[in-house]
């Protein structure tokens, strides 16, 4: 029997045009050079639901990615445009005065979104740049328990902070109390603290045994890291969005390798993610369709299944 398809990693804009200039801005150099084929969609949510239809895919977990910078852009193009420089100046700042506001309110956007599309499940992004530790804890709650927020997002380049940072703890024990999983972004940065690679996740793990976590890309570019990292922390679960787009660049895995890869983890512990809109969803579970050495179980598991058990489906 075939199972449902579930994307577990998309991100929507409030207009498509937010969107794209997202896309455009977010540098992805961790694989190297390689021509890859892009979504076509900003995000809004109407082509993200076009997406997931055109995908075939019954659910697709909504990560809201809140960092300084995609709140910044957000409020910039919401500003009127014939305003003059002085002006511009003046609402910029006030933009950059009321990011935690404009976080809060982001996340209940989300929320209420996903409530009028079951096909949505909505995970809230936090950020300690932002809100302080007691204010990020309390909104996790309330989203969880009054929005029907489902989980956490967090990406620690993008927001520059460690997993274990002592700021995130009261949203950790929440997580753990009120069975939210997270997606994290893995990868190494370009430069400075290594926020997110495979090692940069061990003391998190250690210090908050019964938090779920979803590390992204399986890794990233620091791919090679990640059997070791899979050994040593058996609960942790991944997901393949981004580097089953990048197969076959100079620092990327081939499909075979990332076969491979996924064998070495557990694919009972892998799920299908597309990034979206940066990549199709349609393409990417054809991608997955496409990767040698798994048997069509494996793959069924990878497309949906093991989303249902993760998510409580
Ligand atoms: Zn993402």
């Amino acid at each position: 029997m075939d199972s449902p398809v579930i994307d577990i990693h998309i991100h929507i804009y409030r207009t498509s045009e937010q969107g794209h200039l997202g896309k455009e801005e977010y540098e992805i150099w961790e694989y190297g050079e390689k021509d890859v084929t892009l979504s076509r969609y900003g995000g809004s949510s109407e082509e993200a639901l076009t997406a997931i239809e055109e995908a075939g895919a019954e659910k697709a977990v909504v990560v809201n990615l809140c960092s300084r910078s995609s709140l910044m852009e957000e409020g910039k193009l919401e500003l009127p445009r014939d305003l003059t420089d002085e002006q511009r100046e003046k609402a910029v700042k006030e933009i950059a005065a009321n990011l935690d506001s404009r976080l809060k309110a982001s996340n209940e956007w989300v929320c209420d979104l996903a409530r009028s599309h079951p096909e949505l499940i909505p995970f809230v992004g936090v950020d300690p740049g932002i809100l302080s530790p007691e204010e990020m804890e309390a909104h996790v709650r309330e989203m969880a328990q009054d929005r029907g927020a489902k989980g956490v997002k967090v990406h620690p380049v993008s927001q520059g902070f460690y997993m274990h940072d002592p700021r995130m703890s009261g949203v950790w024990r929440a997580c753990v109390e009120l069975d939210l999983p997270i997606i994290a972004h893995v990868g190494p940065a370009k430069s400075g603290d290594q926020y997110a690679t495979p090692e940069a996740f061990t003391p998190v793990m250690k210090a908050f045994p019964g938090l779920r976590i979803v590390m992204a890309h399986m890794g990233g570019g620091s791919w090679r890291r990640l059997p070791e990292f899979a050994e040593a922390h058996p609960g942790a679960l991944y997901d393949i969005c981004e580097i089953i787009e990048w197969t076959g660049a100079p620092r990327a895995p081939t499909d075979l390798d990332l076969a491979k890869l996924i064998l070495r983890v557990g694919p009972e512990k892998v799920m299908m993610g597309s990034d979206f809109p940066w990549y199709s969803i349609l393409h990417t579970v054809e991608r997955v369709r496409e990767l040698p050495l798994l048997t069509d179980e494996q793959k069924e598991l990878i497309l949906g299944a093991n989303a249902v058990e993760f998510l409580g489906l």
